[in-house]
């Protein structure tokens, strides 16, 4: 039906194509960051074809994780791992079509419309045959119900080699504790078996020190968000934690959050921070923005002087991890899983909430952009307890009911008007 990866290698193509052509001719928000937009979506093409040419060598496997795994127990086994929850995302900014022809497959084979786009698009995905071969399967039971559906019925279309993992819904020392257990007791052993080597554990604290390199770059570069006005556009803030995520241990991820925190303390230094447009709002986007549409931030900077910055792209409560021994490596990249974008709406709304609030405080801003994604029990669940904290606080707050893979749900025409009335409005 299909050829694994030939869709991907596509847009991977178009991608390098605008890479060097937002390098070149910039959209007004971005001109004074044309080199480092081209720096971070280069590494998104390096990084899916080094995907690609895993699937060709036999010497390697590509690792699909799901989100509360990160990258680096993976790089120590010399695999190239995929975020499958990612991966649509990959899709969505650069051909709906993609998106669509994978939806709808789903939906063809049974899966009903109402469950999560990122869910239906994976089962999409197989049904296609666009997954990647020479791979294996490793997931886990968080963030939510609708990955606990779609993985079982991804992994009886591949039948590829599959681990389970239990994620814990508590938060704190115990549950990572119990988490790195898991990927001591079940993950290694699953990893030494499906790629036939052996735990190298110097070879790990290799690829978990340069992850804390990287980790390093990231805080800096989110610190300076604080700044007033902060640099950048939102479409380019979100970036470093992406990348982070998707290639935590790799030198080429650490490399390019080297450049961009360079560059972010030298404008910090200089106080060089204002970008083409005045600041004159600061929105905290909570949960995933419009990834349909990237270009929706440059338009509000333009248009409205609002500047986004993304909760499940900071790092705010991450943490690096204690290279002293296998345990302790294990529950920092345990402890980073656990955090990391969605999973972290495993535990209680009451603490998602919390920490919204912390990183509301921390960036200064001046009203939350809540999405409430199609399917998503988590943050739609949210909402009575966001709209309430919203007006014991007196912060406004947009709640956007949109897809973030798919544009039909709610197009960007349809977004910017409700935006606009928002700041014509509760804003003005
Ligand atoms: S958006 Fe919500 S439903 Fe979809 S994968 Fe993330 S946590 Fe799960």
């Amino acid at each position: 039906m299909g050829t694994p990866f030939e869709r991907t290698m596509t847009v991977t193509n178009g991608l390098s194509l605008l890479a060097e052509e937002m390098r070149k001719n910039p959209p007004p928000a971005l001109e004074p960051y044309g080199d480092l937009v081209w720096l971070m979506l280069n590494d998104m093409v390096v990084h899916y074809e080094e995907v690609a040419a895993a699937m060709a060598d036999p010497s390697r496997k590509v690792a699909m994780i799901q989100f509360g795994l990160m990258p680096q127990l993976f790089y120590a086994f010399d695999c190239a791992p995929l975020s499958l929850e990612f991966y649509p995302t990959f899709f969505s900014g650069l051909d709906q079509s993609v998106i669509h022809a994978f939806l709808e497959s789903a939906e063809e084979a049974g899966l009903p419309p109402e469950v999560c786009s990122t869910d239906r698009f994976l089962v999409g995905a197989a049904i296609n045959e666009e997954f990647p071969s020479n791979s294996f399967f490793a997931t886990t039971s968080c963030p939510c119900d609708g990955t606990r559906i779609a993985y079982p019925i991804i992994k009886e279309i591949l039948q590829c080699p599959t681990i389970y993992l239990d994620a814990p819904f508590r938060h704190g020392r115990d549950a990572v504790r119990y988490y790195a257990g898991q990927l001591k007791n079940h993950l290694i052993p699953f990893l030494e078996e499906a790629t036939g080597k052996k735990l190298d554990i110097d070879r790990l604290r290799e690829t978990a020190v340069e992850s804390n390199r990287a980790f390093e770059c990231m805080l800096d570069i989110n610190e300076t968000f604080r700044l007033k006005p902060m640099p950048y556009s939102g479409y380019l803030r979100m970036m470093p934690f992406m990348r982070y995520i998707q290639g935590a241990g790799s030198p080429r991820v650490t490399q390019a959050l080297g450049t961009f925190r360079d560059d972010a303390l030298q404008r910090a230094k200089e106080g060089q921070t204002q970008g083409p447009f005045e600041e004159k709002y600061r929105v905290l986007w909570v949960h995933v923005p419009t990834i349909y549409d990237p270009s929706i931030f440059d338009w509000m900077e333009e248009e409205l002087g609002a500047m986004v910055v993304a909760h499940l792209s900071v790092p705010p409560i991450l943490e690096p991890i204690d290279t002293s021994s296998l345990e302790t490596i294990l529950e920092g990249v345990a402890w980073q899983g656990l955090d990391m974008t969605m999973s972290i709406q495993r535990v209680e709304t009451e603490k998602f909430v919390e920490w919204t609030l912390m990183a509301y405080e921390d960036y200064d801003a001046d009203c939350l952009f809540v999405t409430q994604h199609v399917g998503c029990q988590s943050i739609c669940g949210a909402r009575g307890m966001i709209e309430k904290v919203g007006r014991d606080r007196q912060i406004p707050v947009l709640f956007l009911e949109l897809d973030y893979n798919d544009s039909r749900v709610l197009s960007s025409e349809q977004a910017r008007i409700q935006i606009e009335e928002f700041f014509e409005t509760v804003m003005a």
